[in-house]
């Protein structure tokens, strides 16, 4: 393909995307094809000639799309938000046309120097203390790919400071510090590193927040065994039940135990910090006073396509001491005198996405208040279907609406008597036959949890289109199915 003819096809690509997205909302949200179906309609090998672009941009459309889910849909309630926005297409479009690998300063200074101050653009617009500023040259911030990436390199440099400080320490005595609600990226990392991981309990009556009790419980067996916990991931914003950790407590404890990095996971809910009304709730006082390293995903619900996850750390000397290789052939005379960053040395790779740009074009076409706004909105809609779900007698939430998820099921009275165990068995099955019918609906899509042993369906709201209509759509869907289950139920129940 020559200049002229991807300025055709570019032209016919962003036309074809903007039907797209013009089309979205009349296209079922999941895919609805079959798994396997692509093998038998792509050849087993790539084409001996060159093939006319033509064709190939026409089989996206015809084999590609339909495989597709709509993560942009309106109706998508399903896991989290996965941010597309205009402004972040074309930034990521201005990053590819440059492709660089950006590994040091001197690849293409531009790549290093915006992403050293968009993260302290981002920095700001979430509150964060100044330490985790790039201009403090002391913390500092940086993109990885996604926060399962960020856990993995906080808790890299984390077991360098540990042992560093305790040469002593056998690395199968070290024990990564979780809870049962962190996500899998704890039991990741520890599989990673060949090390011990501990999920800490959290119970359903602290809305399943780790408490300074427990940490303080566990710290004291380890210590009698011998085990070195040497990094807690600490979580603002579960995945399945959005808990926020309890990081007052959890810091006060560790201030006698300050070899212990604590790495707050706010992947999701991070970028409610932006809005000064969440800050108390989303922890902000603590995550600046504690935390060692912080991690938020613009790419989930920050209006940032993926991938974009930012991390902070409070000092990015524990980055560098971890994960600094310098062989002669990546030597530049920038690097050796130290006045600038090289990024290479702040994550697991090497090479890496120009993905500052795309997050510069989002903040200066939203502005701070249009990002407000945008996570404000989410949160108003949440609202409003959280107190739906709690004006019908036979749905109840499972935990308190959080930021702008919902846990619900259905529970509607059962025989008195019962015991505890077969009532939950009872409402088990039921929810479980009620998210088998809404799974099987093209029109809307949700993702089920359990939350201590409790099946239940989540309702997170966050797509860039989803509208109060759309809620009140999915709200009547909800009933729609809920009627149909409910009915069946109570006939077997009058059979049995
Ligand atoms: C989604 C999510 C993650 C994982 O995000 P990736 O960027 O895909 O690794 C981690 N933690 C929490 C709390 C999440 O919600």
């Amino acid at each position: 393909m020559d200049i002229e003819q991807f300025r055709k096809a570019g032209y016919q690509a962003i036309d074809r995307i903007c039907d797209y997205y013009y089309s979205l909302e009349q296209k079922p949200v999941n895919s609805q094809v079959p798994p396997g179906y692509l093998r038998e309609l792509i050849p087993p090998t790539a084409p001996e000639q060159g093939e006319d672009f033509q064709t190939i941009a026409d089989d996206y459309q015809k084999l590609i799309v339909p495989g597709l889910t709509h993560w942009q849909h309106p109706n998508f309630y399903a896991y989290f938000p996965t941010a597309c926005t205009f402004e972040g297409i074309l930034g990521d479009l201005y990053a590819t046309s440059a492709t660089n690998p950006g590994f040091n300063w001197a690849c293409s200074p531009a790549c290093t120097e915006l992403e050293a101050v968009v993260m302290d653009w981002s920095a700001k617009l979430f509150g964060l203390a100044d330490h985790f500023l790039n201009s403090s040259e002391v913390g500092g911030g940086v993109m990885q790919t996604t926060a399962s990436d960020s856990a993995l390199v906080a808790i890299v440099a984390a077991r360098s400071r540990y042992t560093s400080q305790h040469p002593e320490a056998k690395l199968e005595d070290l024990v990564i510090y979780t809870t049962t609600q962190t996500h899998s990226l704890g039991v990741k990392a520890a599989l990673v590193l060949g090390l011990e991981c501990r999920s800490l309990e959290v119970k359903p009556e602290d809305r399943f927040a780790l408490r300074g009790e427990t940490l303080r419980r566990a710290l004291a067996e380890d210590a009698a065994k011998g085990k070195r916990p040497f990094v807690l991931v600490a979580t603002v914003g579960t995945t399945s039940s959005g808990a926020v950790d309890r990081l007052g407590e959890i810091g006060e404890v560790l201030q006698d135990h300050s070899s212990i990095w604590i790495h707050v996971d706010a992947a999701w809910a991070g970028v409610t910090l932006a809005c000064p009304e969440f800050r108390e709730t989303a922890q902000l006082d603590h995550i600046n006073r504690h935390a060692d390293s912080f991690c938020t995903n613009f790419h989930k619900w920050g209006l940032v396509n993926f991938d974009a996850s930012t991390l902070w750390v409070r000092n990015r000397k524990h980055l560098t001491d971890a994960l600094d290789v310098t062989p002669e052939f990546l030597r530049t005379k920038q690097g050796d005198a130290g006045t600038v960053i090289d990024y290479r040395n702040w994550h697991l790779s090497l090479g890496r996405r120009f993905r500052s740009l795309k997050v510069w074009f989002v903040l200066r076409s939203y502005g701070a208040k249009g990002f407000r706004d945008y996570i404000r909105k989410s949160i108003d809609l949440n609202t409003h279907f959280a107190a739906l779900v709690r004006a019908e007698p036979s749905f109840s939430l499972v935990t308190e609406p959080a930021f702008a998820l919902t846990v619900f099921r259905l529970a509607p009275a059962l025989p008195t008597g019962l015991p505890a165990a077969a009532q939950l068995a009872q409402l088990n099955a039921l929810n479980r036959s009620y998210y088998a019918k809404l799974n099987a609906r093209p029109d809307i899509y949700l993702t089920q949890t359990q939350l201590n042993g409790t099946f239940c369906i989540r309702f997170a709201i966050g797509a860039a289109r989803t509208t109060r209509a759309h809620v009140d759509r999915a709200w009547a869907i909800l009933q729609e199915e809920a009627a149909g289950v409910l009915a069946e139920w109570t006939a077997q129940a009058q059979e049995a």
